[in-house]
Order: structure tokens, then sequence, then C-alpha cells
């Protein structure tokens, strides 16, 4: 990605004149969607008999299931061109217990040599007992030893961290790309049409379209839905500002692709189907939350697929500055009357009629949450946090929801927050940081 932002916090008293501003340190930060498929059950892992240091059972699993089944898709190279998920040192911290140190060539003398048969062979490794403890929970250029390293903070199992892994290290890959082709129209001004029934409504047809598309079997048939999609899409594109169609290719590019990889990597070695994964996310039921980035995980590896499916080189000119999207559309030949005549087709067929009725109870329901929580907001006594981010907040863990204000502000639930931009994080653990000499925690929206 390429953009650098700060965001800022203001901390509002009861009059604007008390704004305080204070500046965040910035962090780059994905994360993937939680789990969707079936994972099966990896063999129960043998003991090693030469660990030195001693690892508990989940860093020995950590170490088989992350590390060896990505030095098996290394040598392999099945991925996605020359990318190689442990050709950059990655730190697996798991507090209390230890960190995995693997890949580096000069690890710093607290962390002990640690050898393993079973895994790559000519790989450094080495481990820290205790792990480590005031690390971020994950950072691309964690500097250990003077050397970058992906750091990443372990609170899953084995499984869910290979497919986490692979993401994000394909994240640091991408940072050697070209530029989209297409820049955001300088600053994040114009929010995404969250509000926009249409395009919901578009959106959750589309996604149905391309979910059959790739479980199309015959070649005219992956054609024909290929083709069907693009309608769709190009009818739905007429729908939105150009500043949220640069975002959408933007997300496409990155995190699709990403998703795309972690699916493919998911196959290989959970032998969950990627075109199946993929499916299935795009039939999940799309609310108002998903439309300016989580959808785009599941278009975006939907395209992927379909471009591997139809035989297309693309991933070159992904590299050079294009997203799958471009790629597809540059690759299916459809005029405007024949967009026009297949996105009629498809509103027939996927009964649009019940779809628009659908998005528009869901757009009232959101306006009507939002305008709640904007009273709350103006109402509650004490501190606030208003957060502005130069893009749509993509992740949260709090309780409460997101909404979207004009001009790139969001209210968002403080509740232990977590919210991620373009390429920004916040996070919030301690709410008491915003105690005033008045406010209690009950206070924050
Ligand atoms: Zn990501």
């Amino acid at each position: 990605m390429n953009f650098l932002f700060l965001p800022f916090i203001a901390v509002l008293g009861a009059e604007p004149a008390d704004f305080k501003i204070w500046n965040l340190g910035q962090q780059i930060f994905h994360h993937t969607q939680p789990a969707q498929v079936q994972l099966k059950a990896l063999p129960a892992v043998a003991p090693h008999q030469q660990a030195n240091p001693n690892l508990s059972e989940k860093c020995q699993a950590l170490l088989t299931q992350v590390i060896g089944n990505a030095g098996d898709l290394d040598s392999r190279q099945i991925l996605w061109q020359d990318f190689k998920v442990l050709d950059y040192p990655i730190l697996l911290n798991v507090p209390q217990d230890a960190a995995l140190l693997v890949g580096h060539p000069d690890p710093p003398s607290a962390y002990v040599p640690y050898q393993d048969a079973h895994l790559p062979p000519g790989l450094p490794m080495a481990v820290l007992e205790g792990g480590l403890s005031d690390a971020p929970t994950m950072d691309f250029d964690y500097p250990v030893n003077g050397r970058p390293v992906f750091l990443y903070e372990v609170d899953e199992q084995a499984d869910g961290v290979f497919r986490t892994v692979v993401h994000e290290r394909f994240h640091i890959y991408q940072k050697d790309w070209k530029p989209l082709l297409m820049a955001l129209p300088g600053d994040w001004q114009e929010p995404y049409p969250v509000e926009n029934v249409e395009n919901l409504a578009m959106a959750t047809l589309e996604q149905k379209v391309l979910a059959d598309a790739l479980s199309a079997a015959t070649p005219l048939g992956i054609r024909e839905s290929i083709r069907n999609f693009a309608a769709v899409r190009q009818k739905r594109l007429n729908l939105i500002p150009t500043s949220a169609y640069v975002l959408e290719l933007s997300e496409e590019r990155s995190e699709g692709t990403a998703r795309y990889v972690e699916a493919l990597a998911d196959e290989e070695i959970y032998g969950n189907n990627a075109r199946e994964q993929i499916a299935f996310m795009l039939r999940t039921k799309l609310g108002v939350e998903q439309l300016q980035k989580w959808r785009f995980y599941a278009t975006g590896a939907g395209m992927a697929l379909l471009l591997d499916k139809k035989g297309i080189l693309w991933k070159n000119k992904v590299e050079n500055g294009l997203s799958p999207w471009q790629v597809l559309r540059s690759n299916t030949p459809i005029d405007d009357s024949e967009v026009e005549r297949r996105a009629q087709l498809m509103k027939q067929r996927y009964h649009y009629d019940w779809l628009l009725a659908n998005a528009k109870e869901l757009v009232e329901k959101y306006k009507t949450e939002k305008e709640k929580a904007w009273q709350d907001f103006i109402n509650a006594p004490g501190y606030r946090l208003k957060v502005h981010f130069e893009g749509p907040p993509g992740f949260r863990n709090s309780g409460g929801k997101i909404y979207q204000l004009p001009e790139g502000w969001f209210i968002v639930h403080p509740n232990e927050l977590v919210v991620s931009s373009l390429n920004t994080r916040l996070e919030l653990h301690d709410r008491s940081v915003l105690n005033g000499p008045d406010a209690s925690s009950e206070t924050y929206h």
C-alpha cells in the first residue's frame, strides 16, 4: 500500500476549545476475516527428541504447522510468482511462553539456537524463552538486531496462525509492487457511499454472480459467467464516485490477492478448496458494515481465481499497477449494450426486486442506529473519543458498531478499541487514559 497517514485522537471536553490532540505512532496492520471454513485436523505432532531448549507443545505445533508447512509451499513455489513465505525473518511471539525467531541470520545473544530436523534445512532458528513482553501484536518491520522481521503475536490455533502468516507475509511482498495506477484523489474527503441502497443491492447481486462463476465447470460456462459478472459490476460502478471506485481497486488488489494466496495455501495444506472458500464468503449475507472493506477480500480473491480459471496471465500486471478487476475487465470484451442486456438478465435471474427491498431495509436500519449512536455521543457527559482516519476503518473488536459521519469521521466504541484503516491502526486497551477528573468509564461512546 502506498499511503502514509497518521491518525490523531482528539479528547473532547465539554467545549471544542478543550481539544487535546495526541499523535499516535503509525503501524501497518491488516487482519484476515474470521475463519469461515472447516479445517481438517492434521495428524498429531510427534514430540521432538532433540529440542533444545525445550519447547511447549504449542510452540512445537507452531514450528511444524506454520514454518514446516510454509517451507513445504516455498519449495514448490505454487502460491505466487517468486513469493516465498520464509524469505523474510519471522518472529512468532507466544507471550509467557517463547518467541520463535525463524530465518534471522544473526539472532541476538538472548535467543538460543534451535535445531529441528523436521523443518526446512539451512533455515536458522532461535528461541527466546518466556517470549517478548511489551511488543506489538503485529509489526511488519520489527527490528531485531538491526534487521526488520515480521512479528506476530500468536493468540489462535496453529492452523489459523499458518493462514494469517501467509496472508500478512504476502502484504510485505506487496511492498515491492508498483503503486496502483489510479491514485486516490487527494485526501479521503468523499466517504464511501454506504447508504446508497442501489449500490448495496447491486453489490449483493455482483457477489452472487461471482460466486456462481467460481463454480462454473465448462469453458463456455466460465466465459458466460465472467461476462455476466463483468456486466453487473460495470453497472454498479456507475453508481459510486471515483474515490469509492479507487478504494475498491486498491482493497481488491492488496487484500484480495492476499486472501487469494491464503486460500491457495489453505487448500494445499489443509485441503480446503480455494474456490469453495471464496464462494462461501461471497454468498455470506452482505451488510452495510462490509461495504467499504471486508467484502473486497472475497471479491478480489474471487476475481483472481477466475483469472486463473480462464488461463489469463495476470500476476505481472497486478504487480505493475493494475487491480484484478482492471485485468478481468480488459479481458472481457462486452460493449455497453451487452453490459445492459446481461445486467438485466442477472437482475431477473437473482430476483433483484427482493435484493433491493432487502438493501433498503438494511440501510434504513443502519441510519436509525447511526442517529441513535450520534445522539448518545452528543448527550453523554464526560470525555469522549473522536477518531479521524484517512480511510474507512476496517477492523474492530469492540462490542459496538462503527458509524460513518461526513468528511472521514466515525463514531466508534472505545471499549477496548481496536480500529485500523488504510495504513493505520489505533489500539486503546486502557480506557483510564481518557479519564478526566469527573469522567467515568461508563461515559465513553
Ligand atoms: Zn490483509
